[in-house]
């Protein structure tokens, strides 16, 4: 039997903004260049991607604005593929709003958008509070680790 030894370890801003350049050769867009805010306050979710939406006369307009990360989602020992899993699926609803110039959300139109760009394991995650057991109990580690000093 092959065991695969997998590397966890705490990320960095630096390592988002890796992964969102990778992801904006596919794609056109600049997504790296927005800025990328961090908060020990999120501890529900452990990302966010933020869109501006204006409407005029009728019309709504969808505009890529910031990406939100938990610093617990930072801190956590990750492995790189779970960590890029995440700021993927946050990348994607940016482009998903955009395409489709509405919050698609989760919808049937996100879940084609992540198809369509190759990123797996998507359908398994929701971004808000609903994330798997893995990351709870990094984080959960995590924040034992902090109250211990
Ligand atoms: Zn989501």
């Amino acid at each position: 039997m092959e065991r695969k030894i997998i590397k966890i370890r705490k990320h960095t801003v630096e390592d988002v903004r890796k992964i969102l350049k990778s992801m904006d050769k596919k794609t056109g867009k600049s997504y790296a260049d927005l800025p990328i805010k961090v908060s020990a306050r999120m501890t529900r979710a452990l990302g966010g991607a933020v869109c501006r939406i204006t409407r005029y006369r009728m019309k709504q307009k969808v505009e890529a604005l910031e990406f939100k990360f938990s610093r617990f989602f930072l801190d956590a020992y990750l492995s790189d593929q779970d960590f890029s899993d995440i700021v993927l699926h946050e990348y994607s609803h940016l482009y998903a709003n955009e395409l489709h110039q509405e919050n698609v959300n989760h919808d049937k139109r996100y879940k084609a958008v992540c198809k369509q760009l190759g990123i797996e394991h998507m359908g398994g995650y929701a971004c808000s509070q609903q994330v798997g057991i893995a990351f709870v109990e990094a984080i959960n580690t995590y924040k034992i680790k902090k109250a211990r000093g």
